[in-house]
């Protein structure tokens, strides 16, 4: 096996120097990746009060030689790296070996290893860096280390962690990353005494999913398989049902490493455009497999933050990738560009789309449009979900076998013309402009049906409805078009604000509680809002491990979109943030009042169509004439304008 040694000054300064240990949770991801290099099949990760007290992480691995324990706790000692250009090769998870040195210096560690064939085994301790004790001990193959009381002598660092339940929820999804990102290892996870989630271990994506997740999560998911380029884009994306209101759900792993890539969740959001509603964000579990030559890993020192060398072509594969997996699925609204059009964010000069393609397709026939796409693929493409999460490292034939790079830039490696904060951007901007322009935004508040002082106002009068979504009225000299789901969340919106700043919004029990699936993260935010929640109108507590019970909600609707909306409220919940223009709390009841007003694409009757008038009417009298984001209510059209517009006038 390789030996430990140390590395050489020049290759530990060529290595970006980074804090490995912030909080417990980078502890266990260091821990864990360690055991997974050391070709590990079971981990168990054991933690005590938000990992801050105790960690222990468990392996079957090939453990330590007795003679070198002591050398993984140096600073750049390392089995894994020798020379600087192995840097751009790696394939195990570490590399630095900076991970154990940073962990023992700021806590008390104990390993207890032995190797698979030594006859017994190594049990040493180190205190804040000093190896205290050496000993022999008889215990299993593979290793187990122990990390107490970090940070017990860095107060300030410290001072940086938050409760222990936040912190052991981030252990929880740290964890569930990788144990996704690694089917074929049987994870488990015990927090406090309590098993969080076990995995099976068996290879199968679905399976990891299902025992991280559950079951609404292993079901609702399409299969995703695509290579072009030597690049091999594979794992799951989720059904709409599985979309959230933010990105928690959302995993990405480039050659099997947990990454942060937004650019990524961009596009894969692109390829969902006309999918999903704004504000939502499907769930994938991804893996771009290429040659470890074209990454960067040591961009970011905890290594979630890569570059890719060729990003543009990436990115297109991912859109693909991610496109076809959509296309297979024929309840879902088949999205169909003009012709010749590409999505802005993937648009590229001088390289034809790709129509979708996937590896099973390869007789497809040459000239075909989109809509007979979506469905010679859902007769030809077995219509599988889940499945084993390919690997295909080990005889990936898409790795460099050579110094080239194995795709070749059609253009060049310039950036993406890709702006990933655009949201961030809009939301500052539409603040700003709210606080410097206070008088501005009353000027459109000023309401449109004032005929005058004294007028005696017109009645409103129905005309009727267009395209199922809008509500034309007539009044005096006025035409309007009425977006009846602006119209009726609005209404909602100040019915439920009114409620909550009074006395809170009144629930309405249901007959049937329903069980929703959490993850660790998620209980955590319904544990620690129960007061809030219960202001809002929902009544929700723990169930189980892996669920709450919702007995309560604002209004009664069908189940799905209880869950939906309760998702979307723990998330914002979560997230403690207002958003454009509106404040944290209005966040949430806007969110509450768009769930259950009138919809699009809804044909209402006449009486349906007077009571949103009457609504709108009210609203106009207050001085309300956009829904809470901003978006008009209704648009006028003077008759004069009318007929200007058939030329009667000039
Ligand atoms: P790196 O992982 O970057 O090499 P670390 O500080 O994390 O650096 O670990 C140092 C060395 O200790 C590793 O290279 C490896 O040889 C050894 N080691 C650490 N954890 C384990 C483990 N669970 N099983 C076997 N060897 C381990
Ligand atoms: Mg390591």
């Amino acid at each position: 096996m390789a030996k430990i040694r140390v590395l050489s000054q020049a290759v530990a300064d060529k290595i970006a120097a980074g804090e490995v240990a912030e909080r417990p949770s980078a502890v266990v991801k260091e821990l864990v990746e360690n055991s997974i290099d050391a070709g590990a099949d079971r981990i168990t990760v054991e933690i005590k009060k938000g990992g801050i007290a105790y960690i222990s992480v468990e392996d079957n691995g090939k453990g330590i030689p007795f003679d070198e324990v002591e050398f993984a706790f140096v600073r750049h000692a390392t089995s894994k790296l020798r020379e600087i250009d192995d840097l751009f090769e790696i394939e195990t998870m570490g590399f630095r070996g900076e991970a154990l040195a940073s962990i023992c210096a700021v806590s008390d560690v104990e390993v207890i290893t032995r190797e698979k064939d030594a006859l017994e085994g190594a049990h040493v301790t180190v205190n804040h860096g000093v190896v205290s004790q050496k000993e022999t001990i008889a215990c299993n193959a593979g290793t187990v280390m122990i990390v107490e009381n970090l940070f017990s002598s860095v107060p300030a660092r410290m001072k940086f962690l938050k409760k222990d339940s936040t912190e052991a929820g981030y252990v929880a999804d740290v964890l569930s990353r990788i144990a996704l990102s690694k089917p074929q290892i049987a994870f488990r996870y015990i927090c406090d005494g309590k098993e969080q989630f076990s995995t099976s271990g068996d290879g199968s994506l679905k399976n990891a999913i299902l025992n991280i997740y559950g079951i609404d999560h292993a079901k609702g998911v399409l299969e995703v398989l695509h290579t072009e380029h030597g690049v091999t884009v594979s794992g799951v994306v989720g059904k709409s049902e599985l979309s959230r209101g933010n990105r928690a759900r959302q995993t990405l792993f480039v050659n099997g490493r947990y990454i942060k890539n937004h650019v990524v969740s961009k596009i894969v959001e692109e390829a969902y455009r006309n999918v999903l509603m704004t504000g939502k964000f499907p769930f994938f579990v991804l893996n771009i497999q290429l040659a470890p030559g074209l990454v960067d890993v040591n961009v970011h020192p905890a290594k979630t933050e890569i570059k890719f060398a060729n990003e543009k072509e990436i990115y297109d594969i991912v859109y693909h990738a991610v496109k076809n997996a959509i296309y297979k699925r024929p309840e879902l609204p088949v999205y169909e560009p003009a012709v010749g059009a590409k999505p802005a964010s993937v648009a590229k000069e001088g390289v034809a789309e790709r129509p979708p393609v996937t590896c099973s397709d390869a007789k497809r026939p040459e000239a075909v449009d989109r809509k007979t796409v979506a469905e010679f693929m859902e007769k030809t493409v077995p219509q599988t979900v889940g499945g084993a999460f390919r690997e295909p490292q080990r005889e990936n034939p898409f790795a460099r076998k050579t110094n080239e790079p194995t795709f070749a830039s059609p253009k060049g490696g310039e950036a993406v013309p890709f702006d990933f904060d655009t949201e961030e951007k809009a939301d500052t901007v539409l603040l700003a402009r709210k606080k410097a322009a206070p008088d501005e935004n009353k000027a459109e508040e000023t309401p449109l049906f004032d005929l005058g002082e004294g007028a005696e106002k017109a009645p409103i009068l129905v005309v009727g409805q267009v395209f199922g979504t809008y509500v034309i009225a007539q009044q005096g000299d006025s035409m309007f078009l009425i977006d009846q789901h602006a119209a009726h969340e609005r209404k909602r919106f100040e019915m439920l604000k009114k409620d909550y700043e009074q006395r809170g919004v009144s629930g309405q029990i249901l007959l049937s509680p329903i069980v929703l699936e959490v993850d660790g993260s998620e209980l955590q935010t319904v544990k620690e809002n129960r007061e809030t929640l219960e202001t809002l109108g929902f009544e929700m507590e723990e169930f189980g491990r892996n669920s709450v019970i919702i007995r309560q909600t604002p209004f009664v609707s069908d189940e799905e979109d209880i869950k939906s909306l309760a998702l979307e409220v723990i998330a914002i919940l979560a997230e403690g943030r207002p958003s454009g223009l509106l404040s944290f709390e209005e966040r949430i009841l806007d969110t509450i009042s768009c769930k259950y007003a009138i919809k699009a694409n809804k044909k209402l009757s006449p009486l349906e169509m007077e009571v949103l008038l009457k609504d709108v009417e009210e609203l106009e009298n207050s001085g309300i004439t956009t829904c809470p984001h901003g978006r008009p209510i209704r648009i006028e059209f003077t008759k004069r304008e009318i007929e200007k517009m058939f030329k009667r006038i000039v």
